[in-house]
């Protein structure tokens, strides 16, 4: 089977991860971490592996709670994105950073990249470019979102030796042996916040479990994880109570599904949590079901200190919201909203996300789903539509004609996707923004 690098050796090898930069027109520090690549490095973790880390975009102001602005730069667009009328920029370090990192880390076995949104493409192109200049040859093994989404285009245009699809598992040591390496099984995984892979730890994100039992039309959850599977209440408190020690009190839940099930997962979580750990604060990134959201729960989560709720209503339209999926109905939100202020969590922390420009909405259909909000009192973050290759409503917009399935997925940017596809006019959009952001200063 070794082909390329013909003999099968088995010692200690020397692996280098990457997690490459974002290219995009705007990108906020919200407590992420490479949480894909952190499981690549428990996985290699159990074998006779040494383990180093480039993370192109630690690089990053914090504002409050550990979030912010990373540090970026202006790039040339892509010749797909020359029409869009804004800067595009790389966030993260330096080029010349990488480089001098990547050659003082030198010399590896082996790269494991990997990458996130598809449209941030160039960025594993870029540092894949930089890997050859300074590496040369070294095999480079690329997984991830957009690795898994776009295997033929990762295969054909990012430079990878090899493209990963789906969740690290043990096929990874066969994608290896591909290249001559035997990993020895040394020892049972150790979770990647004992692996010192970051100097520091300002923040965690934790993910208590993976994939979604829901299967909204526009998510690309169930591509990416096609079961529901929970990690074991206990570890994720272990996992929480590790970094608490090492002085981390920010954590942000990855989750898609954090609140389902929740007698047996997250309530037992956070009844261990809440009042043991001065200090703490939780985040929720990822918009959670308003309909897990009971009095005990809104109880829990005050108790362990809730700092940054974010829920999802999407959509106020009974009839899209139940086509979508129907996930929430307003109804549902009314009521978790109803529970969260009674425990006294404020407008600043609590905010739903609310989408604009799926197909077949007209604005005045997202309009309404503001002025409920702005009822509720909650903020309002208004996230603009763009498909996600293979969910339905994709193949959809295909069947349509709308969009062809060799799209660029750099259109498939939400920047660039409703200036180019949604058909709204871009003033209607910037005054529904603007109103927002009036609103949402408001403190009250
Ligand atoms: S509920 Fe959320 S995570 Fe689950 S499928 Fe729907 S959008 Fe995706």
């Amino acid at each position: 089977m070794p082909g390329k690098y013909e003999k099968v050796r088995t010692m200690r090898y020397r692996v280098l991860l990457i997690n490459p930069w974002i290219y995009d027109f705007a990108a906020f520090n919200l407590w992420a971490r490479p949480l894909g690549l952190m499981r690549v490095a428990e996985h290699l973790s159990a074998f006779d592996a040494e383990m180093s880390l480039i993370d192109c975009t630690e690089s990053f102001g914090p504002k409050q709670y550990g979030a912010g602005k990373f540090r970026s730069e202006i790039v040339e667009k892509p010749d797909a994105l020359k029409k869009i009328p804004r800067y595009y920029r790389r966030y993260g370090i330096g080029a010349d950073e990488f480089t001098g990192r990547l050659r003082s880390l030198m010399p590896v076995d082996f790269i494991m990249m990997t990458s996130v949104m598809s449209y941030w493409y160039p960025g594993v192109q870029k540092a894949i470019e930089l890997v050859r200049a300074a590496a040369g040859d070294v095999p480079v093994i690329l997984g991830g979102i957009y690795a898994s989404l776009y295997h033929e285009h990762a295969a054909m245009r990012s430079g990878a030796d090899f493209v990963y699809k789906g969740h690290v598992r043990e096929s990874l040591n066969f994608a290896l042996y591909t290249f001559g390496f035997k990993l020895k099984r040394k020892r049972a995984a150790l979770p990647y916040h004992r692996l010192n892979l970051y100097k520091a730890w300002p923040f965690a994100p934790v993910l208590t479990s993976t994939g979604c039992p829901c299967r909204c039309s526009y998510c690309a959850s169930a591509l990416l994880a096609p079961g529901y599977e929970k990690r074991p209440a206990d570890a994720v408190i272990e996992e929480i109570g590790e970094l608490y020690d090492q002085g981390v009190r920010d954590y942000a839940f990855y989750d898609d599904a954090l609140l389902m099930d929740s007698e047996n997962h997250i309530k037992p979580i956070l009844r261990s949590i809440a009042h043991n750990r001065p200090g703490i604060r939780f985040h929720t990134p990822n918009g959670l079901h308003a309909k897990g959201i009971d009095a005990e729960l809104a109880d829990l989560m005050k108790a362990s200190n809730f700092k940054t709720l974010r829920l999802s209503l999407e959509t106020i339209n009974d009839a899209r919201q139940k086509a979508t999926g129907g996930k929430v109905s307003p109804g549902d939100m009314e009521k978790a909203v109803s529970l969260l202020k009674q425990r006294g969590f404020t407008k600043n922390e609590i905010g739903v996300y609310l989408m604009c420009g799926l197909p077949g909405q007209e604005t005045g259909e997202v309009r309404e789903g503001i002025s409920f909000l702005k009822s509720l009192g909650v903020r309002i973050y208004l996230n603009e539509f763009s498909p996600i290759r293979r969910t339905k409503l994709w193949e959809e917009l295909v069947q349509k004609g709308v969009i062809p399935d060799n799209m660029d997925p750099l259109l498939t940017n939400n920047t660039v996707f409703p200036y180019l596809y949604s058909g709204h006019d871009p003033e209607d959009i910037s005054s529904m923004k603007l109103d927002i952001k009036r609103y949402n200063e408001n403190d009250t």
